[in-house]
């Protein structure tokens, strides 16, 4: 495929300016918008309009009453595109529902010593665009040994090419055949490649293989037009994943996406939940806070509340809830609470706390959103505040952590020296009196608890007992899966 072919240079980084022209023979007219997307007379030229309703048809099938409504649909979602997709026939060439989220391939056995690099590449590069939107790829290795274009038990194959150099790699776009969906590595792929590792490569041409075209068509100021079969997802962004950098780019390093990159793939793609859960048991006048969550603008953010007794359940965006100041209170009797939120516009963090009312609640949340950037994994905390009890224990929550990072416990007294509470930590099952994994044992109300997550460890639980009665915060630090 010579449309986009990823063309790599003498110095192995510098892309030669044909890799940046068109392929098809379209020449650009010289009075081509130098902004962003298709000018409105393009746009217009472009829209179908139906013979006998005088309706125009937009997206594929979605009608447009009026040439005024048709200027503001311009002006909503095509003008201020960002990354962009491949259009053929006024279409988008993008994977189903269906489709997206079973892109199978195989990794031919041809690669030789270099087969398990590229497993390993394609590995990351799947990982990165699987985190930033609603696909999935899927490794099939039991076809490496005839992985061949002709193999139509996977969606697309990956295979070594040498074209000398004529480029690092080039993909194919979702509206191609079987036979030509292919992603071919060139040896000059494998090194040296400057800044550029071969994952970043794999995530460039993966980018095609979802529907992408290269960000640096879409003006001319970036010397390297091709054409304007695309539709803008995003706003222009000269660091994409999908932008040369020899035309005008500014990713300097290495190819990876950014933040609009995810936000393009997720207007076509749609948005990738994860779920988080936490729990615990908060009694009156205990409180816990937890860090923020990284929450994507226009996603939903739902936060299911289940347990005993009677916690509630505050939601808050962009600042910690207090008694007084939340988004979502649903203020139940009961531990049966729930928070469905659309993030809104401009906002990308969501706080979460629960307040104990009563005695003896017991909490679990179960968190779905969508992480602002992709990613969850990062530090996490959560901050407790509560009582307790004289002869009594309290669960301070189950953590979901990551083997070799650290889980820190600080736990402090707001009331007297002489309190003397007692902390217990263990990996895997909650302590008890004989089994833990920390237990400082200190007299006075302050311990601290500092482990690494051994490997196969995914879970911490934390618990206090009270040796006397007191009231105590508790913050842990910890990395989240
Ligand atoms: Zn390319």
């Amino acid at each position: 495929m010579s449309r986009s072919p990823f063309v790599g240079a003498l110095s192995g980084l510098v892309l030669l300016a044909a890799g940046c022209g068109d392929g098809n023979g379209f020449t650009p007219a010289p009075e081509a918008p130098l902004g962003q997307g298709l000018s409105w007379e393009e746009f217009r030229a472009q829209v179908y309009q139906e013979p006998d309703t005088g309706i125009f048809i937009v997206d594929g099938d979605v009608p447009v009453l009026s040439e005024a409504l048709l200027r503001e649909f311009y002006e909503n979602s095509v003008r201020s595109g960002q990354l962009i997709v491949h259009n053929v026939g006024g279409q988008d060439a993008k994977w189903s529902d269906t489709q997206k989220r079973s892109l199978t391939y195989c990794v031919s056995t041809a690669f030789g010593t270099r087969h398990a690099r590229v497993v390993e590449a394609m590995a990351t590069a799947t990982a990165a665009w699987e985190a930033a939107a609603d696909v999935k790829f899927l490794h099939v290795s039991a076809e490496d040994s005839a992985c061949d274009a002709l193999n139509d038990r996977v969606v697309f194959d990956v295979r070594p090419v040498n074209v000398f150099g004529q480029y690092l790699a080039r993909a194919f776009f979702p509206s191609h055949a079987r036979p030509d969906r292919s992603l071919l590595f060139d040896n000059s792929a494998f090194g040296p490649t400057g800044t550029w590792t071969l994952a970043g490569i794999t995530r460039h041409e993966l980018g095609h293989a979802l529907g992408f075209r290269h960000e640096h068509t879409r003006t001319q100021v970036t010397g390297c037009f091709e054409d304007n079969n695309w539709r803008a997802l995003t706003t222009y962004d000269a660091a994409s994943v999908m932008h040369y950098p020899s035309c005008s780019g500014t990713q300097t390093g290495d190819l990876v996406l950014t933040q609009k990159d995810i936000d393009g793939a997720r207007a076509l793609y749609g948005f990738v939940y994860v779920t988080e859960t936490l729990s615990g048991s908060t009694w009156e006048p205990g409180i816990v806070h937890y860090s923020p969550f990284s929450v994507a603008p226009g996603s939903t953010f739902d936060v299911e509340m289940t347990g005993t007794g009677d916690p509630d359940l505050y939601v808050r965006f962009g600042a910690s809830p207090t008694l007084e100041a939340w988004d979502c209170r649903p203020y139940e009797y009961s531990a049966q609470e729930r928070c469905t939120l659309v993030v809104p516009a401009g906002v990308n963090t969501a706080y979460v706390m629960v307040p104990g009312y009563g005695a003896d609640p017991f909490f679990h949340l179960n968190i779905r959103y969508v992480p602002f950037s992709g990613f969850t994994t990062g530090p996490r905390w959560a901050q407790w505040s509560t009582y307790v009890a004289q002869g009594t224990y309290r669960d301070f929550g189950t953590y979901d952590v990551k083997p070799g990072t650290q889980f820190r416990v600080d736990m402090r007294g707001l009331g007297e020296e002489t309190d003397d509470p007692d902390l217990y930590v263990r990996f895997g099952a909650p302590p008890t009196f004989d089994t833990y994994d920390c237990r400082p044992y200190i007299v006075g109300p302050h311990e601290v608890c500092d482990l690494t997550v051994p490997a196969g460890q995914s879970k911490v639980y934390v618990r206090v007992h009270g040796y006397t009665g007191a009231m105590i915060d508790v913050d842990i630090d910890y990395t989240a899966p």
